[in-house]
């Protein structure tokens, strides 16, 4: 099947016992055992559920793999990769300009229970070669990255990780593997907040992880119900409602966000566009090379901080917000957003400064999106 189809088809399509083609929701919590002395196929629901197993094996066909795990919020689903590969005295070595949430979760959380990290810019393989220590267990990449767009050779740093024995994760919420199958080039864990462009809608926390790996994949099932953050069964059927429209809506949100990019790079207010798609980004051949589109987020950096802040008060279309990936365009502000965790010296030192917007392109026309734009910014 092609990857379209693929999306439908293969997991979650129809509900065996009645073949309804939307998959029922089970809110059980625990399960009558008719037969005490045989192990039972559904027992509590923390542990498994029917509606959350449909959305796993879904997760898991988007990949490629076999095994798939739904989490309460991407940042479950980071923790628990994370807690599944390392144990104290660990060190993990992860891509500089990473997530807010997942800079806070390395050097606030699991620091204290001793794993260490060396951020590194990925653009440069070499980089994670230096960086690699006698305890390094985990390197985790994010890429593109967030919010300047980054483009960091998979094939490359997974090549350097199987010399040394190191496990690879890698976030892939702003491709999806519609865009980017992080597990074919050779990565061992793939890592989605489910919230942005899987569930699609702006209506939904939740997060997964996938690998084909049956050892990690264990490790990470005893993770998840072990601590718990399991996915609801409710918002389990939202995300499998969402990833059915994936590749339509990937589709066209690509196309908007590579016009807006190229309108972007004419305007006289705008120094500087990252969007991968462009032939003028750094990354631009990488990424063509590994992933099939350019994903549908694209940064500006504008000609002061005053015309960003302008933008986001007139503009009247855009919402101004966290996140990002859902159908209606989201612009948000990285310096009191995603990136607030980050102390400024650092965040302006990887190149994050409080000129730059994100803006996550959506479904609109996007002669629509240009024009508020271009009437916010003539401040
Ligand atoms: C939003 C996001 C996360 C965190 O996911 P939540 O669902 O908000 O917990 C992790 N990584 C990236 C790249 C994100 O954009």
């Amino acid at each position: 099947m092609k990857r379209k189809t693929e999306i439908l088809h293969s997991a979650a399509s129809r509900d065996k016992s009645t073949g309804a083609l939307s998959i029922p929701i089970y809110p059980a919590s625990t399960y009558h055992q008719a037969d005490i002395d045989t192990e039972p196929q559904w027992e509590y629901g923390r542990s498994a559920n029917p509606t959350r197993s449909e959305a796993e094996k879904l997760l898991a066909s988007l990949e490629g793999c076999k095994h798939g795990f739904a989490f309460s919020s991407g940042m479950a689903a980071i923790a628990a990769a994370i807690t599944a590969v390392l144990k104290a005295g660990d060190h993990i070595v992860a891509t500089q300009d990473i997530y807010g949430g997942s800079y806070r979760y390395l050097t606030k959380y699991i620091s204290a229970f001793g794993v260490t990290h060396t951020f590194v810019d990925m653009t440069n393989p070499d980089n994670v070669l230096k960086a690699i220590q006698k305890n390094t267990r985990l390197i985790l990449m994010e890429t593109p990255s967030n919010p300047l767009l980054r483009v960091t050779d998979i094939r490359a740093v997974v090549a350097i990780a199987k010399q040394h024995g190191i496990v690879t994760a890698l976030d892939n919420t702003f491709m999806t593997p519609y865009l980017q199958r992080v597990l074919d080039l050779g990565v061992d864990i793939s890592i989605h907040s489910a919230t942005k462009f899987l569930g699609g809608h702006s209506d939904l926390i939740a997060g997964a992880v996938m690998t084909a790996d049956k050892r990690l994949a264990n490790e990470v099932k005893f993770v998840q119900n072990a601590c718990g953050s399991v996915l609801s069964p409710n918002d389990s059927w939202m995300l499998i409602r969402g990833i059915k429209t994936l590749s339509a809506r990937m589709d066209v949100q690509c196309a908007n966000a590579m016009k807006l990019a190229q309108w972007l790079i004419t305007r006289d207010w705008v120094s500087e566009v990252y969007y991968p798609g462009l032939p003028t980004h750094p990354g631009h051949d990488n990424i063509k090379s590994q992933a099939s589109g350019f994903g549908a987020v694209v940064s500006v950096k504008l000609d002061s901080v005053g015309r960003a802040i302008a933008i986001m008060k007139k503009v009247r279309l855009w919402s101004v917000a966290v996140s990002l990936g859902g159908v209606e365009s989201i612009l948000s502000y990285p310096r009191k957003m995603s990136h607030a965790a980050i102390p400024p010296e650092e965040r302006h030192a990887l190149g994050i400064t409080d000129d730059i917007v994100r803006l996550s392109v959506g479904l609109e026309d996007v002669e629509d999106l240009i024009d508020d734009l271009s009437n916010a910014a003539a401040y």
